[in-house]
C-alpha cells in the first residue's frame, strides 16, 4: 500500500510512481515503488525517492525540495503539503498545479479528448481558452493534452492544456 496523497490520489495511475528496485536515495530502503516526477531542489537527490520519503517530508527537507508548485493563493499548511509533501507530475512545458474553493485541487492524471467530455465541466473551461478544434485534439498519451483535477470541496472539475 502506498501512503495516500491528499492531493495526488492516485499516482500509480498518473504514472508519477512507478514500481522499482531501487533504494530510495532519503531512506536507503527498497520500498518497490519510486517517485518519477520532478525534483525542484537545492541538493538534487542521487538516485530515486520512494513515495513514503515525499509523504513524510523527509525527501522535501533533506533535499530542499520540491515537487510542484501549487498556483494562487492557498493557505500555507495546504502550500506546504501540495508543493512538498505530494508527487508532482511531468507536463510537456512547466506543470501548474490548479486550486479551487481555496484549497489544492486533486490531481486526477492527463486527460485526452474523449476523458474531458466526460467531464463538461473542465471541457468548457479549455474551449473558452483554447477553441474547440484544440480541444478535439486532446491525447493522454500524446499532445496536445489536458491534465485533468478535481476540487476537494466542490463537484468542480479544472483542466489546462499544453504542448511543446
Ligand atoms: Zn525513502
Ligand atoms: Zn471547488
Amino acid at each position: 500500500m502506498l501512503p495516500s496523497f491528499r492531493y495526488h490520489p492516485d499516482p500509480l495511475a498518473t504514472g508519477s510512481v512507478v514500481p522499482s528496485d531501487a533504494p530510495c536515495d532519503c531512506c536507503g530502503q527498497r520500498r518497490g515503488f519510486a517517485y518519477a516526477g520532478p525534483v525542484f531542489a537545492v541538493t538534487d537527490p542521487a538516485g530515486a525517492l520512494c513515495p513514503w520519503c515525499l509523504a513524510d517530508g523527509s525527501a522535501a527537507e533533506r533535499y530542499e525540495a520540491q515537487f510542484t508548485e501549487v498556483e494562487g493563493r492557498v493557505p500555507m499548511d495546504v502550500r506546504l503539503e501540495a508543493d512538498r509533501r505530494t508527487p508532482g507530475f511531468h507536463g510537456w512545458q512547466q506543470e501548474r498545479w490548479l486550486t479551487h474553493c481555496g484549497d489544492a485541487a486533486a490531481f486526477l492524471g492527463r486527460a485526452g479528448a474523449a476523458d474531458m467530455k466526460r467531464r463538461p465541466d473542465a471541457l468548457a473551461d479549455l474551449t473558452a481558452e483554447y477553441g474547440e478544434e484544440f480541444c478535439a485534439a486532446l491525447d493522454a498519451d500524446g499532445q496536445p493534452t489536458a491534465y485533468l483535477f478535481a476540487c476537494l470541496h466542490c463537484d468542480r472539475h479544472l483542466a489546462y492544456a499544453d504542448f511543446t
